[in-house]
C-alpha cells in the first residue's frame, strides 16, 4: 500500500514495525489452519506477535502454548446465541473461565492452538469475532450498555456502533496503526463509557441548525491511561449520526499516517494529539471530512462509571433491565449458561456487559422481575452487592498475563471481602487494582488504585507490593482528574490492612453522604 511505502523509507522505524511491514498482522488468520494441524511447535517465535491480531496472546509462561482470546462485543451487548456460544467455548475449551473485561469484551483462558479453529468457526455462526480484540488496530468498541433501552440516551447508537464496527473488521486499509486505538460511541447523558479515556469518542450533543434542534455527537481525541495517561480533548465540531464513519474513518486515517512508529510508548494517537494541538488536528480532520459545523451544546450532565445495580424501568413501558454484579469480572461457564437461559426465559434472550466488568439483563417485563430475582445463580451474582465487592474491578495480573508483576485478580477478591467483612460505609468506593503500570484495570480513574509492583526487602528479597492511588474521577464538578499516588510502597499481603485503616480514617471524617470523590 502507498503508505506503507512512506513508513519503509523511515530508518528509525521499531521492530514490531519492521515485523508489521513484511506481514500485516491480519494474515495470521490465514496460517491459523496450519499450525492448528501442526501443533504449536510449527509456530516460529517471530509469529507469537502477530497472533494478537486473531485476538490471541499467549499465556504466561509463553512456552506453555496455551492462549487467552478476547472476543469482541460492540457496545457490551449479546443475544442469547452469542451468549451461549461464548458459555460453550469456555466450557469446552476454556477450563470454564469466562472474564468480562473493562472494554465490555470476553476473555478466555487455557486455550490450545488445535482448538482454534473451531472456536472461530463458532463465533463466525453467530456473528462474533476476535480480530480488533488485541494487536495495533481498532479495538472493540465500546458503547452504552443500555443503548436502545435508556432513558437517559439522546438516541439509539446501535446501529451507529454496529456500523464502525463492521467498518473496520479485517479492514486491512487500518490494520497497521502505530499502536492500539480505542473508541467509544454513546449517547448516554452519565458518561457511561468514560469517553475521557479513548483514542477517540462520540459524545452526546445537541445543536440548532437552520433554526432546528439536531441531535449528534462532539468528538473527543488524544485519551489514554497506561503510565502516561490523558484525558481526551474535545474538537470544535459537532458530528450528526449519518458522519459518525466519516469522522471515525478520518481521525484513524490521521492516526495511521502520521501517528509515531519510533518509539512504542510514544505510537498512541494521544501523543500526536498533545504534540500538534486539538486545533491543528481539527484542520486536519476538516481536511479530510469537508466541513463540519462548531460544537454544540454539551448534554452530558455527569459520570456513572458502568454501574447500574439494581431494578430500572426502561424506555419502553411495562420493561426493565437489571444489573448485577460479577466479582472482579469473572464468571464460570455453569453461570453463563444459566444467565443466559433466564435472559431467554424472561427477557428476550440478551445479555450485556458493561465497563465495570458486570451485566445487565435488558427486557424483562414487570411481571417476570421477582422470578428472575430468585433464581440461585443470583446469590452470588447480586443486584445488591456489598460495598467493596460492588465497586473492586481487576485486570488478569499473574495468573495469565506475561507483563503482570503481581497477581491481582483472585488478591482483589480476597481484599474487597475482608473489607466488606470489617467496615460498612454507606458510599461506594470504586477500588480497581492493576498487576502492572499498563491500564487494563483502568486504575487511574479509580477512587482508589492499587498498582502492582515488586520491591526489594531486606529479609525476603523481591517481594509483591502495591502503589496506592486516590482520587481518580472523569467528572468532579466540570474537571477531570487523575488519582494520584500516596507515598510509599506497601507489601501485598498488607494491602487489606492498610485500605482498611485508610478506608475508616475516611468513614470516620467524612460528612454524612459524602462520597470519596464527588461524580
Ligand atoms: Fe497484564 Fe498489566 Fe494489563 Fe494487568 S494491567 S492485564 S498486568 S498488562
Amino acid at each position: 500500500m502507498a503508505y506503507e511505502k512512506v513508513w519503509a523509507n523511515n530508518p528509525n522505524l521499531n521492530k514490531m514495525e519492521l515485523k508489521k511491514l513484511q506481514k500485516d498482522g491480519l494474515k495470521i488468520f490465514d496460517d491459523i489452519p496450519y499450525y492448528a494441524k501442526h501443533g504449536f511447535s510449527s509456530i516460529p517465535q517471530e509469529e507469537w506477535d502477530l497472533f494478537k491480531w486473531a485476538g490471541l496472546y499467549l499465556q504466561r509462561p509463553k512456552e506453555a502454548g496455551y492462549f487467552m482470546m478476547r472476543v469482541c462485543v460492540p457496545s457490551g451487548i449479546l443475544n442469547n446465541e452469542q451468549l451461549e456460544t461464548l458459555a460453550g467455548i469456555a466450557r469446552d475449551y476454556g477450563r470454564g473461565l469466562f472474564d468480562i473485561t473493562t472494554r465490555q469484551s470476553v476473555q478466555f483462558h487455557w486455550l490450545q492452538i488445535e482448538q482454534i479453529p473451531d472456536i472461530f468457526d463458532r463465533l463466525k455462526r453467530v456473528g462474533l469475532s476476535t480480530a480488533g480484540a488485541c494487536g495495533d488496530i481498532t479495538r472493540n468498541i465500546v458503547g452504552n450498555p443500555l443503548a436502545g433501552i435508556d432513558p437517559d440516551e439522546l438516541f439509539d447508537t446501535r446501529e451507529i456502533v454496529r456500523e464502525i464496527y463492521e467498518f473496520f473488521q479485517r479492514n486491512e486499509d487500518f490494520s497497521n496503526l502505530p499502536r492500539k486505538y480505542k473508541i467509544s460511541i454513546s449517547a448516554n447523558v452519565y458518561n457511561t463509557v468514560n469517553a475521557e479515556i479513548h483514542c477517540l469518542s462520540f459524545t452526546p450533543a445537541k445543536k440548532v441548525i437552520d433554526g432546528k434542534e439536531v441531535l449528534g455527537f462532539h468528538v473527543k481525541v488524544g485519551g489514554g491511561l497506561s503510565s502516561v495517561p490523558y484525558l481526551a480533548q474535545t474538537l470544535d465540531v459537532f458530528v450528526t449520526p449519518d458522519r459518525v464513519k466519516d469522522v471515525a474513518v478520518a481521525v484513524t486515517t490521521i492516526f495511521r499516517d502520521y501517528g509515531y512508529r519510533e518509539k512504542r510508548h510514544r505510537a498512541r494517537l494521544k501523543f500526536l494529539v498533545a504534540d500538534w494541538g486539538i486545533d491543528k488536528f481539527k484542520e486536519k480532520l476538516i481536511e479530510l471530512t469537508g466541513p463540519l459545523p462548531s460544537k454544540g451544546e454539551d448534554v452530558q450532565k455527569g459520570w456513572n462509571p458502568g454501574y447500574f445495580y439494581g431494578v430500572h424501568r426502561q424506555k419502553q413501558e411495562g420493561l426493565n433491565y437489571i444489573g448485577f454484579n460479577v466479582p472482579v469480572g469473572r464468571l464460570s461457564a455453569d453461570e453463563v449458561f444459566e444467565i443466559a437461559r433466564i435472559a431467554r426465559q424472561y427477557g428476550n434472550g440478551e445479555v450485556r456487559f458493561c465497563n465495570s466488568q458486570n451485566l445487565i439483563i435488558p427486557n424483562i417485563p414487570d411481571k417476570h422481575v421477582d422470578a428472575v430475582l430468585q433464581e440461585k445463580v443470583f446469590e452470588r451474582i447480586s443486584i445488591r452487592p456489598k460495598t467493596f465487592t460492588g465497586y473492586s474491578v481487576s485486570c488478569t495480573g499473574t495468573e495469565f498475563c506475561n507483563l503482570a508483576l503481581v497477581e491481582t485478580k483472585e488478591r482483589m477478591r480476597r481484599v474487597a471481602a475482608y473489607l466488606d467483612e470489617h467496615l460498612e460505609l454507606d458510599v461506594p468506593v470504586r477500588i480497581h487494582m492493576v498487576g502492572c503500570p499498563n491500564s487494563c484495570g483502568q486504575r487511574q480513574i479509580a477512587d482508589i488504585g492499587l498498582q502492582g509492583i515488586k520491591t526489594k526487602t531486606k529479609d525476603r528479597g523481591m517481594i509483591e507490593a502495591f502503589e496506592i492511588y486516590v482520587g481518580g474521577t472523569l467528572l468532579n464538578g466540570g474537571k477531570y482528574n487523575q488519582n494520584q499516588k500516596l507515598k510509599g510502597k506497601i507489601g501485598a499481603e498488607q494491602i487489606s490492612e492498610v485500605l482498611l485503616h485508610l478506608l475508616t480514617y475516611f468513614k470516620e471524617t467524612k460528612l454524612p453522604g459524602e462520597t470519596f470523590l464527588a461524580y
